[in-house]
């Protein structure tokens, strides 16, 4: 196969992590089922001495999503997980132990906070919340034990930037490792190893498979932390099933045009949103009135498909009319499959970050469906807010 590594996204996408010429030609992976693997004789079987042992330590399928997954992230290595949030959970039990520290952005994924205050604190790691704006500020709350600092942007539900470089180097001056889920850019529209993170964490689950059918995570680390990380998921035993696997390689194939779709819909809906009576505000990074606009612009080389609305005051009871009145886009959580979604977002459990926006938050994940449908779907939920 040639190199891609100079090749467009698009082509990338369409060749990494197979050749054909190893297995027949066929164009696509053969999906390995697997657990033993037979060795020739016990000298290679004592030794270890082949390239696959056993199915909890890779197969040619596992292999070949994790090869394309480095090419885009540019990472040493990438593990394969079950579920997103397994990809969160696994790296923090890899380099955390008892008596260290943890940073996490305040507006950080719900389930990686919840992990992080039962199960981290009763391994005797301690937690503190920082505020997504912060920049190089992260150095003031450092201490001597802050192992990792873990970031994601821009944040859930409120879509707040970071700005990664200045954490990252802030970080790194302490010898901090950084970690970053950067499930909403995909590695199409930010590479977190060329911005300084040491462990990028996506929820496969979303983009890459794309159709709401699969659940799946990857952890691509450099080369400083690729050992470890390597090393904690064989200690836990955390594999993906082989379907799934090849499922979201098959996605991969697609999803830089699914990916320029959501955006291009997202972004009018967004922009036709800040215009409408009733809507207070719009949180999409990639619209010049959002505070961390200048940071996406900067370092990031796209927008997905998924942004918040605040409405025009009013509570629970014009979030819920608002929900009701909508026809295309279901009620659901998760986000990334060709279906439009819309949630009634929660802030209580933010530490320090303001929970309270001046009236209900929803969040909409913008699916491939025609912009003018969605358009007269948020039309009608908007004056279902109205009649409330
Ligand atoms: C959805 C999501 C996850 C978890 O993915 P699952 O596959 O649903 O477990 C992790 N991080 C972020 C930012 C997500 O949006």
């Amino acid at each position: 196969m040639t190199d891609l590594r100079d090749k467009g996204d698009n082509t990338r996408l369409a060749h990494l992590g197979h050749d054909p010429r190893d297995f027949h030609g066929f164009v696509n992976p053969p999906v390995v089922h697997a657990s033993t693997v037979l060795f020739p004789d016990a000298a290679t079987m004592a030794n270890r001495a082949q390239r696959y042992t056993y199915g909890t330590r890779g197969t040619p399928t596992t292999d070949a999503l994790a090869d394309a997954i480095d090419g885009l992230e540019g990472s040493e290595g990438t593990i394969i997980v079950p579920s997103g949030l397994a990809a969160v959970t696994i790296p923090l039990l890899a380099f955390l132990s008892a008596g260290d520290h943890l940073l996490l952005v305040d507006t950080v994924y719900h389930p990686t906070r919840h992990f992080a205050d039962t199960m981290l604190r009763r391994l005797g790691v301690s937690v503190d919340y920082y505020p997504p704006d912060i920049g190089a500020g992260i150095a003031a709350l450092m201490k001597p034990n802050t192992r990792v600092v873990f970031t994601e942007s821009p944040g859930s539900n409120t879509f707040e930037m970071q700005d990664i470089p200045a954490i990252a180097a802030a970080a790194h001056e302490r010898s901090a490792i950084v970690m970053m889920d950067n499930t909403w850019a995909t590695p199409l529209y930010f590479r977190p190893l060329d911005h300084g993170v040491d462990i990028s964490i996506h929820a496969a689950t979303k983009y890459p498979a794309g159709h709401s059918d699969i659940l799946l995570g990857t952890v691509s680390a450099n080369e400083r932390c690729w050992k470890p990380l390597h090393d904690a998921h064989i200690t836990l035993g955390c594999c993906a099933a082989p379907d799934d696997v090849y499922q979201v390689l098959r996605g991969l194939r697609t999803m830089g045009v699914r990916l320029e779709r959501h955006q291009q819909s997202a972004l009018a809906l967004a922009s036709w949103l800040e215009t409408q009576p009733g809507v207070k505000e719009v949180l999409h990074p990639a619209l010049e009135s959002f505070p961390g606009h200048a940071l996406w612009k900067r370092d990031f080389s796209g927008a997905s498909g998924i942004f918040s609305i605040v409405l025009d005051g009013g509570g629970r009871e014009e979030a819920h009319a608002f929900l009701d009145a909508l026809q295309i886009f279901g009620l659901g959580y998760s986000w990334g499959g060709y279906e439009s979604l819309a949630v009634h977002v929660n802030l209580e459990d933010r530490a320090v970050t303001p929970g309270d926006r001046g009236g209900p938050i929803i969040r909409l994940q913008i699916g491939l469906e025609d912009v003018a449908d969605l358009k007269a779907d948020i039309e009608g939920a908007l004056a279902a807010v109205r009649a409330v």
